[in-house]
Protein backbone atom coordinates (compact mmCIF):
# COMPACT_ATOMS: atom_id res chain seq x y z
CA UNK A 1 0.00 0.00 0.00
CA UNK A 2 1.44 2.94 -0.73
CA UNK A 3 0.48 6.57 0.10
CA UNK A 4 0.19 8.90 -3.38
CA UNK A 5 -0.21 12.18 -4.46
CA UNK A 6 -1.18 12.69 -8.30
CA UNK A 7 -1.80 15.64 -10.11
CA UNK A 8 -3.91 15.83 -13.61
CA UNK A 9 -3.18 19.05 -15.26
CA UNK A 10 -5.79 20.92 -17.43
CA UNK A 11 -5.67 18.58 -20.18
CA UNK A 12 -6.81 15.42 -18.33
CA UNK A 13 -9.51 17.52 -16.80
CA UNK A 14 -10.40 19.40 -20.01
CA UNK A 15 -13.77 18.10 -20.52
CA UNK A 16 -16.56 15.85 -18.98
CA UNK A 17 -15.61 12.46 -20.50
CA UNK A 18 -11.76 13.33 -19.44
CA UNK A 19 -12.65 13.90 -15.47
CA UNK A 20 -14.75 10.92 -15.70
CA UNK A 21 -11.88 9.39 -16.96
CA UNK A 22 -9.42 10.48 -14.61
CA UNK A 23 -12.24 9.23 -11.83
CA UNK A 24 -11.72 5.87 -12.97
CA UNK A 25 -7.99 6.03 -13.10
CA UNK A 26 -8.16 7.21 -9.36
CA UNK A 27 -10.60 4.85 -8.13
CA UNK A 28 -8.61 1.52 -9.48
CA UNK A 29 -5.71 3.09 -7.96
CA UNK A 30 -8.22 2.90 -4.27
CA UNK A 31 -9.37 -0.28 -5.22
CA UNK A 32 -5.55 -1.66 -5.61
CA UNK A 33 -5.18 -0.61 -1.91
CA UNK A 34 -3.47 3.01 -2.22
CA UNK A 35 -4.08 6.30 -0.21
CA UNK A 36 -5.12 8.73 -3.19
CA UNK A 37 -4.93 12.44 -3.36
CA UNK A 38 -5.52 14.49 -6.53
CA UNK A 39 -4.42 17.75 -7.42
CA UNK A 40 -6.21 19.13 -10.43
CA UNK A 41 -6.06 22.38 -12.15
CA UNK A 42 -8.91 24.19 -14.01
CA UNK A 43 -10.11 22.59 -16.99
CA UNK A 44 -8.68 23.17 -20.29
CA UNK A 45 -7.83 26.60 -20.92
CA UNK A 46 -10.27 28.12 -18.26
CA UNK A 47 -7.17 29.99 -16.54
CA UNK A 48 -6.81 31.80 -19.89
CA UNK A 49 -10.43 32.42 -20.52
CA UNK A 50 -10.62 33.92 -17.12
CA UNK A 51 -7.61 35.78 -17.48
CA UNK A 52 -8.99 37.15 -21.10
CA UNK A 53 -11.87 38.12 -18.92
CA UNK A 54 -10.36 40.13 -16.48
CA UNK A 55 -8.53 41.93 -19.25
CA UNK A 56 -11.49 43.15 -20.72
CA UNK A 57 -12.65 44.84 -17.62
CA UNK A 58 -9.01 46.72 -17.57
CA UNK A 59 -5.69 46.36 -18.63
CA UNK A 60 -3.81 46.43 -15.02
CA UNK A 61 -6.94 44.00 -12.80
CA UNK A 62 -6.02 44.73 -8.75
CA UNK A 63 -3.84 41.60 -8.08
CA UNK A 64 -5.56 40.94 -5.32
CA UNK A 65 -8.94 40.61 -7.34
CA UNK A 66 -7.19 38.75 -10.38
CA UNK A 67 -6.43 35.70 -7.64
CA UNK A 68 -9.56 36.00 -6.54
CA UNK A 69 -10.85 35.22 -9.69
CA UNK A 70 -8.31 32.95 -11.18
CA UNK A 71 -8.37 30.88 -8.11
CA UNK A 72 -12.96 29.87 -9.74
CA UNK A 73 -11.21 27.81 -12.30
CA UNK A 74 -9.68 25.19 -9.75
CA UNK A 75 -12.97 25.09 -8.13
CA UNK A 76 -15.03 23.86 -10.50
CA UNK A 77 -12.59 21.07 -11.56
CA UNK A 78 -12.38 19.80 -8.32
CA UNK A 79 -16.17 19.64 -7.82
CA UNK A 80 -16.60 17.84 -10.52
CA UNK A 81 -13.89 15.18 -10.27
CA UNK A 82 -15.03 14.74 -6.73
CA UNK A 83 -18.60 14.37 -8.23
CA UNK A 84 -17.43 11.48 -10.95
CA UNK A 85 -15.39 9.50 -7.55
CA UNK A 86 -19.37 9.44 -6.71
CA UNK A 87 -20.69 8.63 -9.16
CA UNK A 88 -18.11 5.48 -9.72
CA UNK A 89 -19.37 4.70 -6.32
CA UNK A 90 -16.53 5.63 -4.32
CA UNK A 91 -16.23 8.16 -1.73
CA UNK A 92 -14.41 11.41 -2.43
CA UNK A 93 -14.13 14.43 -0.79
CA UNK A 94 -12.79 18.19 -2.38
CA UNK A 95 -10.93 21.52 -0.78
CA UNK A 96 -9.65 24.46 -1.67
CA UNK A 97 -6.36 25.63 -0.99
CA UNK A 98 -7.44 27.91 2.04
CA UNK A 99 -9.36 24.40 3.42
CA UNK A 100 -6.42 22.61 3.55
CA UNK A 101 -4.26 24.43 4.99
CA UNK A 102 -1.56 25.98 1.97
CA UNK A 103 -0.74 28.78 3.68
CA UNK A 104 0.86 31.32 1.79
CA UNK A 105 2.64 34.77 1.47
CA UNK A 106 0.86 38.03 0.47
CA UNK A 107 2.31 38.44 -3.01
CA UNK A 108 -0.95 38.02 -5.19
CA UNK A 109 -0.56 36.41 -8.60
CA UNK A 110 2.72 34.73 -7.64
CA UNK A 111 2.47 33.96 -4.07
CA UNK A 112 5.09 31.67 -2.12
CA UNK A 113 3.83 28.93 0.02
CA UNK A 114 4.98 28.47 3.56
CA UNK A 115 3.71 26.31 5.43
CA UNK A 116 1.43 23.52 4.22
CA UNK A 117 -1.22 22.37 7.51
CA UNK A 118 -2.80 19.17 5.57
CA UNK A 119 -4.54 17.89 9.09
CA UNK A 120 -7.70 17.93 6.86
CA UNK A 121 -5.75 15.90 4.11
CA UNK A 122 -4.70 13.62 6.53
CA UNK A 123 -8.20 12.79 8.15
CA UNK A 124 -9.77 12.95 5.42
CA UNK A 125 -7.61 9.62 4.32
CA UNK A 126 -7.99 7.92 7.60
CA UNK A 127 -11.64 8.20 6.68
CA UNK A 128 -11.75 6.38 3.54
CA UNK A 129 -11.67 9.13 1.29
CA UNK A 130 -10.04 10.20 -1.98
CA UNK A 131 -9.15 13.56 -1.18
CA UNK A 132 -9.06 16.11 -3.86
CA UNK A 133 -7.53 19.60 -3.51
CA UNK A 134 -7.27 22.13 -5.85
CA UNK A 135 -4.22 23.49 -7.48
CA UNK A 136 -2.35 26.77 -7.88
CA UNK A 137 -4.21 28.01 -4.83
CA UNK A 138 -3.26 29.14 -0.97
CA UNK A 139 -4.17 31.85 1.62
CA UNK A 140 -2.13 34.14 3.16
CA UNK A 141 -2.49 34.03 7.01
CA UNK A 142 -5.15 36.96 7.48
CA UNK A 143 -6.77 34.91 4.68
CA UNK A 144 -6.52 36.55 1.70
CA UNK A 145 -7.00 33.99 -1.19
CA UNK A 146 -3.53 33.79 -2.81
CA UNK A 147 -2.59 32.18 -6.52
CA UNK A 148 0.65 30.96 -6.88
CA UNK A 149 1.97 31.54 -10.75
CA UNK A 150 0.95 30.04 -14.10
CA UNK A 151 1.64 26.27 -14.13
CA UNK A 152 1.35 26.69 -10.02
CA UNK A 153 -0.71 23.24 -9.69
CA UNK A 154 2.52 21.17 -9.91
CA UNK A 155 3.60 22.95 -6.80
CA UNK A 156 0.58 22.18 -4.86
CA UNK A 157 0.92 19.04 -5.48
CA UNK A 158 4.20 18.47 -4.17
CA UNK A 159 3.59 20.59 -1.40
CA UNK A 160 0.85 18.60 -0.40
CA UNK A 161 2.99 15.46 -1.18
CA UNK A 162 5.76 16.88 1.41
CA UNK A 163 3.26 17.75 3.84
CA UNK A 164 1.13 14.35 4.22
CA UNK A 165 4.83 12.38 3.27
CA UNK A 166 3.52 10.85 0.32
CA UNK A 167 5.59 7.73 -1.11
CA UNK A 168 5.84 9.66 -4.79
CA UNK A 169 4.02 12.72 -6.52
CA UNK A 170 2.99 11.62 -9.32
CA UNK A 171 2.23 14.34 -12.05
CA UNK A 172 0.49 13.32 -14.91
CA UNK A 173 0.67 15.27 -18.05
CA UNK A 174 0.14 15.10 -22.11
CA UNK A 175 3.71 14.42 -22.47
CA UNK A 176 5.73 10.81 -21.76
CA UNK A 177 7.89 12.85 -19.65
CA UNK A 178 11.32 14.40 -19.48
CA UNK A 179 12.81 15.07 -23.02
CA UNK A 180 16.62 15.85 -24.05
CA UNK A 181 15.04 18.59 -26.43
CA UNK A 182 11.64 19.89 -27.01
CA UNK A 183 9.93 16.70 -29.10
CA UNK A 184 7.95 18.69 -31.27
CA UNK A 185 10.50 20.52 -32.21
CA UNK A 186 13.56 17.86 -32.10
CA UNK A 187 12.46 14.69 -33.79
CA UNK A 188 15.28 12.81 -32.11
CA UNK A 189 14.58 13.93 -28.68
CA UNK A 190 14.83 11.10 -26.30
CA UNK A 191 12.80 10.43 -22.82
CA UNK A 192 14.82 10.27 -20.02
CA UNK A 193 14.31 7.83 -17.00
CA UNK A 194 16.13 9.77 -14.21
CA UNK A 195 16.94 13.11 -13.70
CA UNK A 196 18.61 14.83 -10.82
CA UNK A 197 16.66 17.65 -9.02
CA UNK A 198 19.71 19.99 -10.27
CA UNK A 199 19.47 19.21 -13.57
CA UNK A 200 15.78 19.63 -13.59
CA UNK A 201 15.99 22.95 -11.90
CA UNK A 202 18.25 24.04 -14.52
CA UNK A 203 16.01 22.94 -17.51
CA UNK A 204 12.91 24.28 -16.17
CA UNK A 205 15.05 27.43 -15.98
CA UNK A 206 15.91 27.11 -19.54
CA UNK A 207 12.47 26.98 -20.79
CA UNK A 208 11.11 23.19 -20.24
CA UNK A 209 7.69 23.87 -19.73
CA UNK A 210 6.84 20.09 -18.54
CA UNK A 211 7.19 20.91 -14.28
CA UNK A 212 6.96 24.28 -12.87
CA UNK A 213 10.43 25.22 -11.61
CA UNK A 214 9.04 26.23 -8.30
CA UNK A 215 7.68 22.59 -7.62
CA UNK A 216 10.85 20.98 -8.46
CA UNK A 217 12.60 23.55 -5.81
CA UNK A 218 10.17 22.59 -3.62
CA UNK A 219 10.46 19.09 -4.51
CA UNK A 220 14.64 19.41 -3.79
CA UNK A 221 14.03 21.06 -0.37
CA UNK A 222 11.65 17.90 1.04
CA UNK A 223 12.85 14.96 -0.54
CA UNK A 224 9.79 14.73 -2.20
CA UNK A 225 10.08 11.85 -5.48
CA UNK A 226 8.22 12.99 -8.32
CA UNK A 227 6.90 10.88 -11.27
CA UNK A 228 6.39 12.55 -14.06
CA UNK A 229 4.43 10.78 -16.63
CA UNK A 230 1.60 10.74 -19.21
CA UNK A 231 -1.57 11.28 -18.32
CA UNK A 232 -2.69 9.10 -21.99
CA UNK A 233 -1.20 5.81 -20.75
CA UNK A 234 0.10 3.57 -17.92
CA UNK A 235 4.12 3.54 -18.79
CA UNK A 236 6.71 5.26 -17.28
CA UNK A 237 7.50 8.22 -17.18
CA UNK A 238 10.99 10.36 -15.53
CA UNK A 239 11.75 10.06 -12.18
CA UNK A 240 13.27 13.34 -10.47
CA UNK A 241 14.36 12.60 -7.51
CA UNK A 242 18.59 13.17 -5.87
CA UNK A 243 21.46 12.04 -7.72
CA UNK A 244 22.73 8.69 -6.67
CA UNK A 245 24.43 5.58 -8.41
CA UNK A 246 21.89 4.47 -10.50
CA UNK A 247 21.37 7.82 -12.89
CA UNK A 248 23.84 7.33 -15.41
CA UNK A 249 26.52 9.78 -15.46
CA UNK A 250 25.80 12.39 -18.08
CA UNK A 251 27.80 15.15 -19.76
CA UNK A 252 24.97 17.52 -21.54
CA UNK A 253 21.45 16.22 -19.95
CA UNK A 254 19.21 17.96 -22.68
CA UNK A 255 18.69 21.11 -24.75
CA UNK A 256 16.16 23.81 -23.88
CA UNK A 257 14.46 26.60 -25.43
CA UNK A 258 12.18 29.51 -24.07
CA UNK A 259 10.21 31.90 -26.22
CA UNK A 260 8.64 33.75 -23.43
CA UNK A 261 10.86 36.12 -22.31
CA UNK A 262 11.68 39.57 -23.71
CA UNK A 263 15.10 41.81 -23.50
CA UNK A 264 15.40 45.47 -22.26
CA UNK A 265 18.23 47.88 -22.80
CA UNK A 266 18.54 50.63 -21.01
CA UNK A 267 20.68 53.07 -22.60
CA UNK A 268 23.49 55.47 -21.86
CA UNK A 269 23.05 54.61 -17.73
CA UNK A 270 25.71 56.77 -15.97
CA UNK A 271 28.35 54.36 -14.40
CA UNK A 272 29.08 54.81 -10.95
CA UNK A 273 28.35 53.17 -8.16
CA UNK A 274 24.57 52.50 -7.00
CA UNK A 275 22.97 52.87 -10.44
CA UNK A 276 22.77 48.76 -11.54
CA UNK A 277 21.38 48.78 -7.69
CA UNK A 278 18.87 51.22 -8.04
CA UNK A 279 17.63 49.63 -11.68
CA UNK A 280 17.26 46.56 -10.15
CA UNK A 281 15.61 47.49 -6.23
CA UNK A 282 13.11 49.42 -8.93
CA UNK A 283 12.25 46.14 -10.87
CA UNK A 284 11.96 44.24 -7.73
CA UNK A 285 9.69 46.05 -5.60
CA UNK A 286 7.76 45.84 -8.73
CA UNK A 287 7.82 42.30 -8.29
CA UNK A 288 9.56 41.85 -11.92
CA UNK A 289 11.43 38.95 -12.20
CA UNK A 290 14.88 38.90 -14.07
CA UNK A 291 16.81 36.30 -15.73
CA UNK A 292 20.51 37.11 -17.38
CA UNK A 293 21.90 41.07 -17.09
CA UNK A 294 24.70 42.21 -18.81
CA UNK A 295 26.77 45.43 -18.60
CA UNK A 296 28.56 46.56 -21.92
CA UNK A 297 31.74 48.38 -21.78
CA UNK A 298 31.51 51.73 -20.76
CA UNK A 299 32.47 55.08 -22.60
CA UNK A 300 32.69 58.00 -21.70
CA UNK A 301 31.05 57.62 -18.87
CA UNK A 302 28.14 55.92 -19.52
CA UNK A 303 27.21 52.08 -20.43
CA UNK A 304 24.17 50.31 -21.26
CA UNK A 305 22.43 47.90 -19.45
CA UNK A 306 20.52 44.31 -20.88
CA UNK A 307 18.32 42.43 -19.04
CA UNK A 308 15.87 39.60 -19.76
CA UNK A 309 12.34 39.59 -18.24
CA UNK A 310 9.04 37.31 -18.85
CA UNK A 311 7.18 38.49 -21.39
CA UNK A 312 4.26 38.48 -18.36
CA UNK A 313 6.37 41.48 -16.61
CA UNK A 314 6.87 43.77 -19.34
CA UNK A 315 3.90 46.20 -18.32
CA UNK A 316 5.39 46.23 -14.84
CA UNK A 317 8.63 46.40 -16.06
CA UNK A 318 7.87 49.24 -17.86
CA UNK A 319 5.79 51.41 -15.51
CA UNK A 320 9.18 50.88 -12.84
CA UNK A 321 11.61 51.85 -15.55
CA UNK A 322 9.51 54.83 -16.45
CA UNK A 323 9.31 55.93 -12.64
CA UNK A 324 13.04 56.01 -12.64
CA UNK A 325 15.01 56.73 -15.88
CA UNK A 326 14.85 60.64 -15.60
CA UNK A 327 16.26 60.51 -11.93
CA UNK A 328 19.20 57.92 -13.24
CA UNK A 329 20.04 60.41 -16.47
CA UNK A 330 19.96 57.28 -18.19
CA UNK A 331 18.59 58.35 -21.89
CA UNK A 332 15.68 55.79 -22.43
CA UNK A 333 14.95 52.17 -22.77
CA UNK A 334 14.06 49.58 -25.56
CA UNK A 335 12.29 46.33 -25.24
CA UNK A 336 12.94 43.64 -27.97
CA UNK A 337 10.54 40.77 -27.73
CA UNK A 338 12.21 39.02 -30.86
CA UNK A 339 14.39 37.02 -28.48
CA UNK A 340 14.87 33.55 -27.37
CA UNK A 341 17.12 31.88 -25.17
CA UNK A 342 18.37 28.29 -25.94
CA UNK A 343 20.51 26.35 -23.45
CA UNK A 344 22.39 23.42 -22.81
CA UNK A 345 22.62 21.08 -19.18
CA UNK A 346 24.35 18.95 -17.62
CA UNK A 347 25.70 18.18 -14.45
CA UNK A 348 29.63 16.94 -16.66
CA UNK A 349 30.09 19.99 -17.91
CA UNK A 350 31.25 20.86 -14.39
CA UNK A 351 34.28 18.70 -15.26
CA UNK A 352 34.46 18.53 -19.20
CA UNK A 353 36.49 21.71 -20.22
CA UNK A 354 35.51 22.84 -23.99
CA UNK A 355 31.37 22.54 -23.90
CA UNK A 356 30.83 26.24 -23.88
CA UNK A 357 33.41 26.33 -26.71
CA UNK A 358 31.52 23.45 -28.46
CA UNK A 359 28.07 25.25 -28.22
CA UNK A 360 29.20 28.45 -29.54
CA UNK A 361 31.09 26.77 -32.43
CA UNK A 362 27.74 24.84 -33.49
CA UNK A 363 25.52 27.85 -33.30
CA UNK A 364 28.13 29.70 -35.64
CA UNK A 365 28.23 27.12 -38.34
CA UNK A 366 24.26 26.97 -38.13
CA UNK A 367 24.46 30.86 -38.71
CA UNK A 368 23.04 31.41 -35.34
CA UNK A 369 23.96 34.86 -33.91
CA UNK A 370 24.12 35.22 -29.92
CA UNK A 371 23.03 38.20 -28.42
CA UNK A 372 23.48 37.27 -24.80
CA UNK A 373 25.23 35.00 -22.81
CA UNK A 374 24.59 33.38 -18.96
CA UNK A 375 25.93 30.10 -17.32
CA UNK A 376 25.63 28.38 -13.95
CA UNK A 377 27.99 25.75 -12.88
CA UNK A 378 25.52 23.33 -15.22
CA UNK A 379 23.91 25.24 -18.23
CA UNK A 380 25.18 27.51 -20.51
CA UNK A 381 21.96 30.09 -22.40
CA UNK A 382 22.93 31.68 -25.12
CA UNK A 383 20.00 34.79 -26.23
CA UNK A 384 19.38 34.69 -30.02
CA UNK A 385 17.06 35.73 -32.19
CA UNK A 386 13.15 33.86 -31.88
CA UNK A 387 13.11 32.83 -35.60
CA UNK A 388 16.14 30.75 -35.23
CA UNK A 389 15.51 29.04 -32.53
CA UNK A 390 14.26 25.85 -33.98
CA UNK A 391 17.65 25.07 -35.84
CA UNK A 392 19.79 26.41 -33.07
CA UNK A 393 17.82 23.92 -30.68
CA UNK A 394 18.57 21.24 -33.47
CA UNK A 395 21.77 21.85 -34.03
CA UNK A 396 22.92 21.39 -30.98
CA UNK A 397 20.78 18.26 -29.49
CA UNK A 398 22.83 16.61 -33.11
CA UNK A 399 25.92 18.20 -32.07
CA UNK A 400 26.36 16.99 -28.73
CA UNK A 401 24.69 13.59 -29.63
CA UNK A 402 21.87 13.61 -27.43
CA UNK A 403 19.62 11.10 -29.59
CA UNK A 404 21.96 8.13 -28.96
CA UNK A 405 21.83 7.00 -25.28
CA UNK A 406 25.01 4.48 -25.92
CA UNK A 407 27.28 7.79 -26.55
CA UNK A 408 26.63 10.30 -24.38
CA UNK A 409 24.99 8.10 -21.23
CA UNK A 410 23.13 10.89 -20.16
CA UNK A 411 20.24 10.98 -17.65
CA UNK A 412 18.76 13.97 -19.80
CA UNK A 413 15.97 15.69 -18.66
CA UNK A 414 13.89 17.04 -21.48
CA UNK A 415 11.51 19.70 -22.23
CA UNK A 416 7.55 19.45 -23.37
CA UNK A 417 5.18 22.11 -22.48
CA UNK A 418 2.98 20.07 -20.05
CA UNK A 419 0.02 21.63 -18.82
N1 LIG B 1 -4.73 26.62 -13.87
C1 LIG B 1 -3.47 27.24 -13.61
C2 LIG B 1 -2.79 27.63 -14.91
O1 LIG B 1 -3.37 27.46 -15.96
C3 LIG B 1 -2.57 26.40 -12.77
C4 LIG B 1 -2.10 25.13 -13.40
O2 LIG B 1 -2.65 24.69 -14.40
O3 LIG B 1 -1.15 24.53 -12.90
O4 LIG B 1 -1.71 28.14 -14.89
MG1 LIG C 1 1.67 22.45 -16.00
Amino acid sequence: MALVVTKFGGTSVGDTDRIRNVARRLVARKQAGDDVVAVVSAMGHVTDELVDLARQICSTPPDREMDMLLSTGEQVSIALLAMAIHAEGVEAISFTGAQVGIVTDGVHSKAKIAEVRADRVRQALRDGYIVIVAGFQGMTPDGQITTLGRGGSDTTAVAVAAGIDADVCEIYTDVDGVYTADPRIVESARKIDAISYEEMLEMAAGGAGVLQMRSVEFARNHGVVIHCRSSFHDGPGTIVKEADETMEQAIISGVTHDTSEAKITLRDVPDKPGVAAEVFTALADANVNIDMIIQNVSEQGTTDISFTTPKDDLDRASSALGKIVAELGARDWQVDDSVAKVSLVGAGMKTHPGIAAQMFRTLADAGVNIDMISTSPIRISCVIAADQIQSAVNALHDSFGLENEDVTAVTSPGCGEGE
